[in-house]
């Protein structure tokens, strides 16, 4: 028997479709619904410019080995947890891959089944949590060790770094129920419109919990 070709997009997600398909969408200006390798590279040089800082200050304070502890979380929060609570249900996620190609997590292994639903409160909740200590991990090392420069300029990296992201990315994002979401109603709508699995998945899922 001939091996058959893996369909990529078996969700029919719109993201996932040949590029000519989406000529003359109204969303192509409003949404980061595609990849782009420079939205990627937005993400990580914002990232850097907040991870630099910490570890040098963590370094600078004599605390070096434990960045191997903030290493090791990032790790699971990136491949695990953040994975199963936030992308598992953003589009980027329904491509047929063993890796995540987005404009953030970019080459994360997806351990888990795409999610068409919107996130439930508890993974909102856990995805707060989850940040606060993926940020909050390096600054006790540098302030009992007296690294306050470092520490400023590392906490204002991350006010920079959320507030950046918030402005420019979260604004136009397709993970629409992540709580930092901030696209539109209507332009939500449409998108969903657009990909009949989420719409579904998104109106099952309210009619759920109208029920509960
Ligand atoms: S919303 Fe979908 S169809 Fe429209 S431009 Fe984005 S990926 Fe293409
Ligand atoms: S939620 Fe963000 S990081 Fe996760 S898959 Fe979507 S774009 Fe990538």
């Amino acid at each position: 028997m001939s091996a058959q070709k893996k369909d990529k997009n078996p969700y029919k997600i719109c993201t996932w479709q040949p590029e000519s398909e989406c000529v003359g969408c109204a969303l192509a200006d409003n949404l980061k619904c595609r990849f782009n390798r420079g939205d990627l590279i937005h993400f990580m040089g914002l990232f850097i410019m907040f991870a630099l800082p910490s570890f040098i200050g963590v370094i600078l304070g004599g605390w070096g080995w434990y960045l191997l502890g903030w290493f090791a979380f990032s790790m699971f929060f990136f491949y695990v947890w953040e994975s199963y609570i936030l992308c598992r249900h953003c589009p980027y996620y329904a491509e047929e891959d063993k890796t995540l190609h987005c404009i953030a997590n970019y080459g994360v292994y997806k351990l888990w089944k795409y999610a068409p639903q919107p996130m439930n409160r508890s993974e909102r909740i856990q995805l707060f949590i989850g940040f606060l200590i993926l940020i909050g991990y390096p600054f006790p090392f540098m302030l009992v060790s007296g690294q306050y420069l470092f520490a400023l300029i590392a906490f204002w990296a991350a006010v920079m770094f959320f507030w950046t992201l918030r402005k420019d990315t979260c604004s136009q994002c397709v993970n629409f129920s992540c709580p930092l979401n901030t696209v539109p109603k209507e332009r939500v709508d449409a998108y969903l419109q657009l990909n009949p699995v989420m719409r579904d998945a998104w109106k099952r899922d309210a009619e759920e919990n109208q029920i509960s």
